[in-house]
Parts: C-alpha cells; sequence; structure tokens
C-alpha cells in the first residue's frame, strides 16, 4: 500500500463572497518531500495555507494531514504541523530563548527538554551564541530562522511556510533555503514553501502551481519544463 500523504487536498474550494479565491484544487505531498506552492500575488497560496492550518473552515472538499481530515480531527491534524506565517511574530523585547520557550510551554514540552532542543535547533543553524539576546537584535534572516525554528520545536512531520523569505536579501534567502534542507533531511519532515520567486523553485521534489485559484501544474522540475518545451524553470514559467 502507498504511503499515507504528508498533505492531500481533494477539490478544494474556497471563496470570500463572490470571489473564488480557490477553485477545484486536488494535490498530495508524499512525506518527506520537500513542496514548493509557487503562484504570484493573488494565486491563492495564503488562502490555502489558512485552509490547512485551520483558520477557517473549508467551502467544500477535504484537507488530509497525515491521514486526519482537517475538519474533522483538527487536533491531531494540527499537532502535526508547523506553521511559519508570513507576517513577522517574534516578540522583540524579548530573547531568543524566551521567544522559544514561551512557545515550547504551550506545547507542554517539559523544561529540561525544551532547553535540550532549542539549543540544539539554534546549533544546527549557527546561531546557538544568539541565545540571549533580544530578538530585536537579529537580522530580518536570523529573525525568520528563529520563526522557523519554533514552528519545529513540537517536533511537526509536516512544515508550511508562506512567503518565509520575502523580504530578505539573496544571502539570506540562500540561508535559509538550506537550512530548510538540512532540516528536512535531520528532523525527515515534509515541506510546503509557498513563494512568488521562480529561482526558489529548483530545489523542490515537487512544484505545484497556482494560478488565479486554480491548479496549473503538479510535478517535478524536470516534468514541468519537459511539459512546458522550455529550456529553464524560467522559461518554463515566463
Ligand atoms: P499574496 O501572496 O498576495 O498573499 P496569495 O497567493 O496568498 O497572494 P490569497 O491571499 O490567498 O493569495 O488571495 C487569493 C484571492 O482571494 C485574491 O484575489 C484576494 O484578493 C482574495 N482574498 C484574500 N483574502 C480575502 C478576504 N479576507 N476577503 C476577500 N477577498 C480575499
Amino acid at each position: 500500500t502507498p504511503p499515507v500523504p504528508a498533505l492531500e487536498l481533494m477539490s478544494v474550494s474556497h471563496s470570500y463572497a463572490a470571489r473564488k479565491a480557490l477553485d477545484n484544487v486536488s494535490f498530495a505531498i508524499q512525506p518527506g518531500r520537500f513542496a514548493v506552492l509557487l503562484g504570484l500575488n493573488g494565486a491563492g497560496k495564503t488562502t490555502l495555507f489558512s485552509l490547512v492550518s485551520h483558520l477557517f473552515a473549508t467551502g467544500s472538499g477535504e484537507i488530509r494531514v497525515f491521514g486526519y481530515d482537517i475538519s474533522r480531527k483538527p487536533g491531531d491534524a494540527l499537532r502535526r504541523l508547523g506553521i511559519v506565517f508570513q507576517a513577522r511574530t517574534l516578540d522583540l523585547d524579548l530573547t531568543v530563548r524566551q521567544n522559544l520557550s514561551y512557545h515550547a510551554a504551550l506545547h507542554g514540552i517539559g523544561a529540561r527538554e525544551t532547553r535540550r532542543r532549542i539549543e540544539a535547533l539554534l546549533e544546527s543553524i549557527d546561531m546557538g551564541d544568539r541565545l540571549n539576546d533580544k530578538a530585536r537584535s537579529l537580522s530580518g534572516g536570523q529573525m525568520r530562522r528563529v520563526e522557523i525554528i519554533r514552528a519545529l520545536l513540537h517536533r511537526p512531520s509536516l512544515l508550511l511556510l508562506d512567503e518565509a523569505t520575502v523580504g530578505l536579501d539573496v544571502n539570506s534567502r540562500a540561508t535559509i533555503l538550506a537550512d530548510i534542507r538540512k532540516l528536512v533531511q535531520e528532523e525527515g519532515i515534509s515541506v510546503l514553501w509557498a513563494t512568488h520567486l521562480i529561482d526558489e523553485v529548483n530545489d523542490a521534489d515537487q512544484v505545484i502551481v497556482l494560478d488565479k485559484g486554480r491548479l496549473m501544474a503538479d510535478g517535478g522540475v524536470a516534468n514541468l519544463i519537459e511539459a512546458t518545451g522550455a529550456g529553464t524553470i524560467s522559461e518554463a514559467f515566463a
């Protein structure tokens, strides 16, 4: 039998009043994959993330996280998710450790395990020496990486990131992508990375393309290039 997908959308639609933000979208992400959700502004990426994280209910269709229906078993589904939203969400007046400890406490992680996990995760991204610094003193890229680590504290199986590199310079973007790659390998998690930036597609195991709420493509980078007859990924989506 095939493995249970990390994430599965079945004929998902969603409208805001008369505006259709998602139109009959279906796809599946297999465990351990790094999937990129590519779409321009207004494509429906944030709406899709809101539905998967159960911020509001799906208009129609079904969403499953490791087999758990998000509307019927929200607790089981949400415990398996880690989410990095588009907006900045660290408390700038707290230290890195305080920002992370608070989240760990919300997830019922004990004090000793919290300390160990925070130190190991920060070390893995070379930020072990920033533990007691105020979040305010970090660069934009470092703040994002702390947010990513925060989303991983409770050992989710699927990490969702919405435009995680917006506003960051080229170096920070590359660092974050490399960190994510490493974490995917070390923690064995699946990732759905939403972006409008074509150059963030190159590393993906799977590319899901949304346009005005519709699924335009779903496959490996090579398949997409082949399907469109283009020589490079940028040409394929030009
Ligand atoms: P962006 O990167 O700009 O956030 P997106 O791909 O995330 O774009 P969504 O934010 O999901 O796209 O928006 C999809 C469509 O739904 C857009 O046409 C948007 O204007 C509309 N929309 C989103 N949120 C609402 C809302 N709360 N009320 C009405 N329309 C909305």
